[in-house]
């Protein structure tokens, strides 16, 4: 009889047999199979619960299509990355087009918890990969799902796919990466790219896009 965490949905094969995952072209999504005892639970801060509810008060919420482990999308952390679905970048040849549906997967408010009691020890990130439609009720539901992370001692990250500067309400994450896919600049780890890494530290946010390349040849 399957526990419960196992039937967690879009869960990585480990923790779900017989599914492969699929892998979007914007993400790496290495290492993802890893399974992860669940652990005690620390203490969450009386002041915060998750709200099993929309936290706007409205129909539509964040979907997501899978979870999983990687050490590859964010420097030196090693990330709980989230597919978000609804993306709206329409990148030539999308290596995962129903990600471009808001309501393809399962809603993110109702599992996210869950995730994080299976990944706060094993994790030091998590990284929403997308933003959904960018709806204000959606970038409200990534900011308190940033804020609960912090109170498991998790940092956080956002991968945008959008070519767009630091906006005020993305603020809450120590990692933000921003730009478009285009082919012919390459993602994070070519030299031409136009995508960039930021990393939060002392209130600033510092492009670290360099620690995604290789160094010079000696
Ligand atoms: S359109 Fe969205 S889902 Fe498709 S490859 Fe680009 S970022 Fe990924």
């Amino acid at each position: 009889m399957p526990s419960k965490k196992r039937d967690l949905p879009g869960a990585p094969p480990a923790l779900r047999k017989g599914v492969e995952p699929a892998l979007c072209g914007c993400y790496d999504g290495s290492d993802r199979a890893v399974f992860i005892k669940a652990e005690a639970q620390p203490p969450l801060k009386p002041s915060f619960r998750l709200r099993q509810q929309n936290p706007c008060g409205r129909k539509k919420m964040l979907y997501y299509v899978e979870f999983g482990l990687s050490h590859r999308e964010v420097p030196d952390e090693r990330s709980l990355c989230i597919y978000i679905s609804g993306c709206r970048n329409h990148c030539e040849n999308c290596h995962y087009p129903e990600l471009q549906r808001p309501d393809y997967g399962y809603p993110l408010l109702e599992n996210y918890r869950k995730m994080l009691d299976l990944y706060w020890r094993a994790a030091s990130c998590v990284c929403f990969l997308g933003e959904g439609r960018g709806t204000l009720s959606e970038r409200k539901e990534l900011v308190l799902y940033s804020a609960y992370a912090h109170t498991r001692g998790l940092k956080t990250c956002l991968y945008s796919g959008r070519d767009t500067f630091i906006e005020e309400w993305m603020e809450t994450f120590d990692y933000i990466k921003t730009g478009s896919y285009r082919p012919e600049l390459g993602p994070l780890s070519s030299p031409r790219t136009n995508q960039r890494m930021y990393r939060k530290s002392g209130g600033v946010y510092i492009n670290v896009t360099e620690e995604f390349q290789p160094g010079p040849d000696f």
